[in-house]
């Protein structure tokens, strides 16, 4: 693909961002993490016998929040990527900095500690954790739904570790074995993602379904739609219209060649 050079990329300026994580954003941090505890306390305390119990239905729905995970983290990384600003009012700050940031200063996020890299998403798994103490147990659908929910939860929280861990020089030696199983998100893999414009490779759980979602461009043909109903266009905030603009008609063409090749394998 024709990407952008080094020199039209535009990125925004990396001590302004990285000054973006204020008093207030720090406290909704700290907010969002307590909360969160609290909640997953209780539906650990509500799942526990249920799980003990049905141990296959455990097993298969951890694994089904565990891909689930996957998914949701390379939607929300795309989404926080591609679209709005860091300008925009709160969530620009709090939600869209740290994926700007990300990609001027890669190492930055080994720096953050513990409440600064799981604040966000204690917050946006609050909801979800809430609902884990709602949904009925009774039989074996509803409760590998509950506990597939759960196990969302609990994977989405450790997204960011994850992540973190994929940019570190030398993680932990268990975190290190991890890796090299692909269990978790392995570095030499989420390096795929950091390479200027940042447009594919996005899942960063376990990285598994960055192999089914880049083969069928699925997040290329999601910002064609996007594009062609609000006109807006991807990337820009992060890389610089000019750069955003390349990309946009690299990808416009990619997927014109890969439909042509389909149409002459079936000829
Ligand atoms: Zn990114
Ligand atoms: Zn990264």
């Amino acid at each position: 693909m024709a990407s952008p050079s080094p020199h039209t990329v535009q990125h925004r300026d990396a001590a302004e961002l990285a000054a973006g994580y204020t008093r207030g954003v720090r406290l909704f941090d700290w907010f969002s993490i307590t909360s969160w505890s609290l909640a997953m306390a209780a539906v650990a305390w509500r799942l526990a016998p249920a799980l003990w119990e049905s141990p296959w239905v455990a097993l298969a729905a951890v694994v089904a929040g565990y891909l689930a995970a996957d998914f949701i983290s390379g939607f929300v990384h795309w989404l926080a990527d591609s679209w709005g600003s860091v300008d925009m009012p709160v969530i620009g700050k709090a939600l869209l900095r740290p994926f700007r940031e990300h990609h001027v200063d890669a190492k930055a996020i080994t720096r953050h500690d513990f409440v600064e890299t799981n604040g966000n998403n204690c917050f946006i798994s609050l909801a979800p954790a809430v609902a884990c103490l709602l949904l009925p147990l009774d039989g074996a659908g509803w409760l590998f739904a509950t506990v597939s929910l759960a196990s969302l939860v609990v994977w989405i929280f450790l997204t960011n570790q994850f992540h973190k861990w994929s940019h570190e020089d030398a993680p932990p030696r268990a975190i290190d074995l991890l890796q090299r199983a692909h269990l978790i998100l392995p570095r030499g893999h989420h390096d795929l993602h950091h390479r200027a414009p940042y447009n594919r490779t996005y899942c960063i759980t376990a990285g598994w379904m960055n192999y089914p979602l880049d083969a069928v461009r699925f997040f290329p043909a999601l910002e064609r739609v996007v594009t062609a109903l609000t006109g807006m266009l991807p990337r820009q905030d992060d890389i610089g219209v000019l750069a955003a603009r390349m990309v946009a008609e690299a990808q416009a063409r990619e997927a014109t060649q890969a439909a042509a090749a389909q149409v002459s394998e079936v000829h």
